[in-house]
């Protein structure tokens, strides 16, 4: 499922672009529209005091014109008039002029004009009024820069009834002078004179003159600059003579004036306007960032929500996991995209559905399971859409949208069919032989450990088979392999479901019967179970023989306990071996007995090896047909310290089991040919070899040693030798034979007609004779059948060049049948009884008597 956007993220998006973009925008913006509006009102400024000085310039021009064009009217109304013609021109009427105020001291304070002049012909100076007093004065002394220029004007100016103003210096002072030339001024009365004169007034631009001369046209300061100076407004004027005359004056600054005043209060806005803006950003700063940083969080956890969401999809997707979602009553409203991959249905077709239409509770209710909210997982099934039965794992949550009481459920189903198998497998594999399949000794044990709990009777059966090491040995491995799985499916077909067939190891099994415990039925069973188990198997085309015994232990009767039954039933079969293999035997208490006392002789057995309890009796061996002794067997006998002598039938066996045969045998070679050596040169001793010796032990390197050690020479030692050996391990025994063979000794069958009495034996391996068993002879006058044998035996040993000895012949008739027969040597109780060596050698010094 994607994550939607949030709002809270997109609305935290928006304002950190404003914070981020707008809001430094509008600043800039604003800063921007303030200089702007600065820079105009600079603009705005120099503009207003451009004007402002445009329309001073133009004042103060317009201020001098207009005191000029004063000074003009007023030099040409008294210029231009009958009387001043009268009392001025010729001679100077001072009376008229200065006493009777017509030209005279009212002139200055009432224009201002700081002097009267009027000048003659001969510019000389008539009349002069200065500053209202009448005065001395010359006027070209007094007014420098252009007098005569401006008096020629006035000359000029005079055909047009006009007067002449002109600027000069007075005192280097500037004035303004005007000049007009005396005249009647249209008064019929007056006589025209032939001299003339000039009238001049003299308005002195004083400093306090030009300032208020200035300030009545707005001009602030108007004053003549004692030098050029910068930055000052100025008016030029030219002087009569054409020199120049600035006049300045402080430009009005109303644009300069205005910015003073607005400056400092734009600049407090502005002031303000930064702090606010700065406030402003700062804040929008803050909160952006801590926008941002939340908003980084949530990015954070929405990223760490999408990446567990992912790892979440991933696992459930690996896991095999699909997710479902259901309504109160459970009906599916939700199934992941795994669903259809795992289970091979569609989502469509199961949405809507009950969930317990799909799945099924292994060990209770889905519905209940679910309902109850418990937690942890409940095991189910479901039938794929191949139809193959699936196991899975579920788990539910109840899910509550509003306040109390599940609205829905949900969870996820794993398939775990493949688990559980691995693990069936693992614990089939820990508790079965891999071999046969059958259960191992683990599983066994723990079988019957819960069965005896229950106090059910039952039956345990050991069984082993009988000659099974020389499959293994002669046919090898996969043969031996091949019978002991056709053993255990025989086993398994012979037994009911409730029992228990376990393999131990080796060729050894073992049986529960649980519903036979009954010694018949149990006889019954083990016959037929031997019967079976005792017809060929098949390995490549070859038919391989295989007998068993089995030993039986029974519950509650023998033991309680596991372990105990177990080795009861061994010690049974055991026994059944003991008893001649291929039959079975109950567990008697007498058995353990038995067993003990074994045990008790396997140890007092060491102890007379080592104490040296064991002695030789030796039975001489005859040729039939004159008595002639031919040698002896040595026959080994136990002095055992508290029974008495035994008899090897009490200890053979067991020497052979446990191993001692080997140093026993070893002890009777070498004491035979000690004891030999004493022995008339033509008489052999026999002795008997244990098939052990032979597969065990290095029989020829004992043969050897006892030969160099006596000095028996090898053509006097005759060994004794059973089928037994050729059967446990064939070519061995024809490898051992032949060597032993090289050494010059013989070899002789023992107990011929009780085995195999395989021809092909007698053939192949190196005999020199057989002994035909006492068996024979026992019942030869009794049993025609045995006789033939005999004469059968006897015919082929001929045809084979070998000897044939009769065996415990006891009786007269024995022998006379024998002799009949051809049978060339015999021995027995009736001709001689093992003895001990001493009593054979006295024997044998008597021979020549039997002889
Ligand atoms: P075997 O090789 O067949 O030895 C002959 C057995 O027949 C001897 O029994 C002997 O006492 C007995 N016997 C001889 N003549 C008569 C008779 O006329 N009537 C009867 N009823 N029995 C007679 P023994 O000494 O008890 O030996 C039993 C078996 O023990 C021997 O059978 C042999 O297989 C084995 N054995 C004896 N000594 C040795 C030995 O040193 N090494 C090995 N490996 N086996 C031995
Ligand atoms: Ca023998
Ligand atoms: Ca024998």
């Amino acid at each position: 499922m994607p994550v939607e956007p949030h709002p809270v993220t997109s609305a935290s998006r928006l304002s950190r672009q404003f914070t981020r973009r707008t809001l430094p925008a509008i600043v800039a913006l604003l800063v921007v529209a303030s200089l702007l509006a600065l820079l105009s009102l600079v603009k705005i400024a120099r503009e207003l005091d451009a004007q402002a000085l445009q329309q001073s310039e133009f004042f103060a021009a317009k201020a001098i014109e207009n005191r000029r064009e004063a000074l003009a009217r007023s030099i040409v109304d008294y210029a231009f008039w009958g009387d001043a013609y009268r009392h001025l021109v010729g001679d100077i009427d001072l009376d008229w002029a200065y006493q009777r105020q017509n030209l005279g001291s009212t002139l200055y304070p009432d224009f201002g004009y700081e002097a009267v002049l009027v000048i003659d012909d001969a510019q000389r100076t008539r009349y002069a009024v200065v500053e209202g007093e009448l005065a001395q004065t010359d006027a070209r002394l007094w007014l420098q820069g252009g007098l005569t220029q401006l008096l020629e004007q006035a000359q000029s100016a005079s055909e047009d009834d006009q007067g002449a103003v002109a600027l000069l210096l007075a005192d280097g002072e500037p004035a303004m002078v005007a000049a007009a030339l005396i005249s009647p001024g249209g008064d019929p009365s007056v006589s025209l004179r032939e001299e003339s004169a000039l009238l001049l007034f003299v308005d002195r631009l004083t400093p306090a003159k030009l300032r208020a001369l200035g300030e009545s046209y707005a001009l602030d300061n108007l004053h003549v600059p004692p030098e050029p100076l910068r930055g000052q407004t100025r008016l030029q004027l030219q002087l009569a003579n054409g020199n120049p005359l600035e006049l300045a004056w402080r430009a009005p600054e109303p644009g300069t004036l205005l910015l003073r005043q607005v400056l400092p209060w734009m600049a407090v806005a502005a002031g303000v306007l930064a702090l606010l803006s700065w406030a402003v950003l700062r804040n929008a700063i803050r909160s952006t960032r801590q926008m941002d940083a939340s908003y980084r969080q949530l990015q954070r956890s929405r990223e760490a929500l999408q990446a567990s969401e992912v790892r979440f999809r991933d696992i459930a997707e690996a896991a095999s996991d699909w997710l479902w979602e259901t309504d109160e009553q459970l009906r599916l409203s939700y199934l992941s995209g795994r669903f259809e991959s795992v289970t091979g249905y569609p989502a469509h077709n199961w949405l809507g559905r009950p969930l317990s239409e799909l799945l099924a509770g292994s060990e209770q209710s889905l519905e209940n399971w679910i309902k109850a909210a418990r937690p942890g997982e409940l095991r189910c099934t479901y039938r794929a859409s191949d139809q193959h039965l699936r196991i899975c794992r579920l788990v539910s949550r109840p899910v509550s949208r509003r306040a109390g009481g599940a609205c829905g459920y949900r969870g996820t189903v794993s398939d775990i069919t493949e688990e559980v198998e691995a693990h069936r497998r693992i614990q089939h594999l820990s508790q079965h032989d891999s071999l046969t399949n059958l259960p191992n000794r683990s599983q066994l044990c723990a079988f019957l450990d819960e069965r005896l709990a229950s106090r059910q009777p039952l039956a345990v059966l050991s069984l082993d088979l009988d000659r099974f090491k020389p499959v293994n040995d002669t046919l090898g491995h996969a043969a031996g392999d091949l019978v002991l799985r056709e053993v255990a499916q025989r086993l398994c077909a012979r037994t009911r479901d409730e029992d228990l067939v376990a393999r131990l190891g080796g060729d050894e099994f073992i049986l529960i019967l649980c519903g036979l415990t009954a010694q018949e039925g149990l006889e019954r069973f083990c016959a037929r179970l031997l019967e079976e188990l005792a017809e060929p198997y098949y390995y490549l085309e070859q038919e391989i023989f295989v007998a068993a015994s089995i030993g039986i232990a029974l519950a509650p009767q023998d033991s309680q306990d596991t372990q105990e039954l177990l080795r009861f039933s061994d010690i049974a079969l055991y026994q059944a071996k003991a008893d001649g293999r291929a039959t079975w035997r109950f567990y008697a208490a007498e058995m353990n007995r038995r067993l003990l006392q074994r045990r008790q002789l396997e140890l007092d057995l060491r102890q007379a090896l080592a104490e040296n309890q064991l002695r030789l009796h030796y039975q001489p061996r005859y040729r039939i047909e004159a008595r002639q002794l031919l040698g002896a067997e040595a026959l080994v006998r136990w002095q055992h310290p508290t029974r008495g002598l035994l008899l090897p039938e009490h200890f053979i066996a067991l020497a052979e089991e446990t191993g001692l045969i080997q140093p026993l045998g070893q002890w009777v070679l070498r004491e035979a040919c000690l004891e030999a050596r004493h022995w008339p040169d033509d008489l052999v001793v026999s002795v008997n070899v244990s098939p052990v010796q032979f597969s065990r032990g290095n029989l020829l390197q004992d043969v050897r040693d006892c030969l160099a050690e006596s000095g028996l020479p090898a053509a006097r030692l005759e060994l004794e030798l059973t089928e037994r050996v050729m059967l446990e391990d064939a070519d061995g025994a024809w490898t051992t034979l032949n060597e032993l063979k090289a050494l010059g000794l013989r070899l002789t069958m023992d107990d011929f007609g009780t085995g195999y009495s395989s021809l092909s034996y007698l053939r192949r391996y190196p005999f020199d004779g057989i002994k035909i068993d006492r068996s024979f002879i026992d019942k030869m006058t009794q049993s025609s059948g045995d006789r033939s044998i005999i004469q059968a035996i006897v015919g082929l040993a001929q045809a084979l060049g070998l000897s044939v000895t009769a065996e415990g012949v006891e009786d007269d008739q024995q022998l006379a049948m024998l002799e009949l027969d051809h049978c060339a040597e015999a021995q027995g109780f009736l001709l001689a009884r093992p003895q001990p060596a001493e009593a054979l050698r006295e024997l044998m010094e008597g021979s020549s008597s039997l002889s």
